[in-house]
């Protein structure tokens, strides 16, 4: 009889701790019903980088003088200078000049100490590939003009988290009155519609 009454109250210990879990995961999901979203449709929709935003190097092979100052101030002396000497004018000839972005850590050294500013930083942030050796970029890739947000007229591009108030990041607990930063997908849209054909104008996003 005792042992009954054991397995009846462990049986009903294991169902209580069943329904506390079950209650626990609930919460969740009730608190993610009550704010308001924050997912960006990617890649139809694109956060605009912020004004420093240290992406995908930019460089100018004709700026450049082989001085090497920028694999001396890198942490993990990336840059590959790639030049020899010209024995009759006794001047540096540059061959090539590569970054492999699978190991930079874009900490924006190179772009800060280069003497001639042949290097800058771009808000190009889509650099995912399949191989990691094409992450390697040679001086014709790294001379490529970079990509905008902005300027791409494939994606809508969205200045902050549109569904939430300027500067905040928390979506919960946010009134329905306070009003948002910037403007929903369709109203960016609507809007890029509207202004193109009033006029010839290339576009820019409205002030919010
Ligand atoms: S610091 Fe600038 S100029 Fe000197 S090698 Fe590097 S990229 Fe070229
Ligand atoms: S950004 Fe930093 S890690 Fe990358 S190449 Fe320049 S100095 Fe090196």
């Amino acid at each position: 009889m005792n042992d009954f009454f054991k397995k009846v109250s462990l049986y009903v210990k294991e169902a209580i701790d069943a329904s506390k879990y079950l209650l626990d995961g609930l919460s969740v999901t009730f608190d993610h019903l009550r704010r308001r979203p924050v997912t960006v449709q990617y890649p139809y929709e694109k956060l605009i980088p912020s004004e420093r935003y240290r992406g995908r190097i930019h460089y100018e092979f004709d700026k450049c003088i082989a001085c090497e100052v920028c694999v001396r101030v890198c942490p993990i002396n990336l840059p590959v200078v790639d030049w020899v000497m010209n024995k009759e004018t006794k001047k540096k000839e540059l061959r090539n000049y590569s970054i492999d972005f699978g190991v930079c850590i874009f900490c924006g050294n190179c772009v800060e100490y280069c003497p001639t500013n042949c290097l800058s930083m771009t808000e190009e942030y889509e650099l995912a590939t399949f191989d990691r050796h094409n992450l390697n970029f040679d001086n014709v890739a790294l001379g490529r003009l970079p990509t905008n947000v902005t300027t791409d007229p494939s994606v809508k591009a969205l200045r902050e988290l549109t569904y939430l108030p300027k500067g905040v990041m928390d979506p919960h607990e946010v009134p329905d009155s306070d009003s948002r930063p910037g403007k929903l997908p369709e109203e960016v849209y609507d809007w890029m519609i509207s202004k193109d054909s009033k006029e010839d104008k290339p576009q820019t996003l409205p002030k919010n």
